[in-house]
């Protein structure tokens, strides 16, 4: 386990917030790998949630993005209070999404993160070739690094609006209709992440549409 201080915060939407945080000697991982985290803030050094790492392990510092809830009154609402020079536990590393090679992306929300620390590493790499994006939100404003994703993805990054808050709008979904009607090939490799919910509905969509098992990564 690491105690390590935050370095830097800034909100990057109404209600997600970016951490720089020191980087520990000894620590690696991989692009799509999480961790569980803790606060170092009396009554919370055991209350561990999971967040994915949005930087890569080459670079000086850790980064994460993680979306405060202020009615859960639980430790993203602590973290919403929390700025430089507060600290943080870090606790074990694990494999979240694995990545297998090109394919096509299906992200919900702050589902985003793990695939953002893949797409860094292609893109820095120059190896972010035939990959797409479907990103999912309530409305443009829930959007975390819009700028940075269309200078990775170009053409191949598309947003899906659930709800836009403007009169007449139709509310769109990723659903059985709209895979169809986006995506021309299901022999590929597709990866998937959300809430549950949203990653089942689409994986069993996706399968239903020729998509195998073993290259749908959850
Ligand atoms: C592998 C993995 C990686 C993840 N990576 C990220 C990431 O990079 N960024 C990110 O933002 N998130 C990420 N998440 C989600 C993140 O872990 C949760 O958002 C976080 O744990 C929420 O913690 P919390 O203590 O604020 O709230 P919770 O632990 O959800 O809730 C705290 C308390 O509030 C109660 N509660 C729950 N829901 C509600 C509700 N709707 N209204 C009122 N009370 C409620 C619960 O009963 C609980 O007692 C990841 C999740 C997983 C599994």
């Amino acid at each position: 386990m690491y105690k390590l201080k935050i370095l830097d915060s800034n909100f990057v939407t109404h209600n997600v917030k970016r951490f720089i945080v020191e980087k520990p000697e000894g620590l690696v991982y991989r692009p799509g790998q999480s961790v569980n985290i803790s606060l170092n803030l009396p009554g919370w050094e055991n209350e561990l949630r999971k967040f994915s790492f949005t930087s890569l392990n080459d670079w000086p510092y850790l980064e994460f993005i993680i979306k405060i809830y202020e009615d859960h009154h639980g430790v993203t609402q602590q973290l919403g209070k929390m700025n430089a020079g507060s600290e943080i536990f870090l606790h074990d590393v694990f494999g979240t999404i694995q990545y297998k090679g090109p394919g096509i992306f299906i992200a919900g929300g702050t589902g985003i993160t793990p695939f953002l620390a893949i797409f860094r590493a292609m893109y820095y790499s120059g190896n972010l070739k035939n990959t797409g994006l479907i990103y999912s939100n309530r409305t443009q404003h829930d959007v975390i690094l819009h700028e940075e994703l269309v200078k990775m993805l170009g053409p191949a990054y598309m947003n899906v609006f659930t709800r836009e808050g403007v009169i007449g709008f139709k509310e769109k979904r990723i659903d059985k209709k709209f895979l169809i009607e986006n995506i021309s090939y299901f022999g590929g490799l597709f990866y998937v992440c959300g809430t549950l919910d949203f990653t089942e509905q689409i994986t069993k969509d996706l399968i239903s549409l020729g998509a195998r098992t073993d290259s749908v990564v959850i």
